[in-house]
């Protein structure tokens, strides 16, 4: 039996009870490859995963889904608004379980995304959205790269 299995049977309030609770509000069948997928996602606080990320973290778990299923997957948690895509890449989509507005640091050479806080930043002269269209959120990414003399262990 999988790790997720034994945990079904967890008491309520549990996270993986909570997965499916969101799953449920959100309009989709808490299936189990949904829920599985969910927990790894959502029941870890917040977390911005790449859908290869998600599928590695599936397999350490011991939850039999493919790449494509974790791709569908998350394109269904993207439209139902249970995690939010961030457009940082052309090659790779983040997916960001904070739904709330916020700005983000690239480091793309080592495919990581960091939170920028809006308290921290703001955004001015935004320009009027075309005829027929509204501004529906503003995203930033600040892409980073490392500076020439410092180490991994002085960025922590
Ligand atoms: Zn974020």
């Amino acid at each position: 039996m999988s790790d997720i299995s034994s945990t079904r049977r967890a008491r309520p309030g549990c996270p993986l009870s909570q997965v499916k609770d969101k799953l449920r509000q959100a309009g989709l069948r808490p299936t189990l490859q949904r829920v599985s997928l969910g927990w790894l996602l959502l029941g870890k606080g917040n977390r911005h995963v790449t859908a290869e990320m998600l599928f590695e973290g599936a397999r350490k778990a011991r939850v039999p889904v493919s790449l494509a299923t974790v791709y569908n997957t998350l394109k269904q948690f993207t439209e139902t608004g249970l995690v939010r895509q961030i457009a940082v890449d052309g090659r790779k989509s983040y997916f960001d379980t904070d739904l709330t507005d916020h700005h983000h640091f690239l480091i793309q050479e080592e495919g990581k995304v960091i939170d920028i806080t809006c308290a921290s930043m703001s955004v001015i002269g935004l320009p009027a959205a075309p005829a027929g269209y509204e501004v529906e959120r503003v995203e930033v990414v600040v892409r980073l790269r490392r500076a020439p003399s410092q180490t991994s262990s002085e960025l922590e």
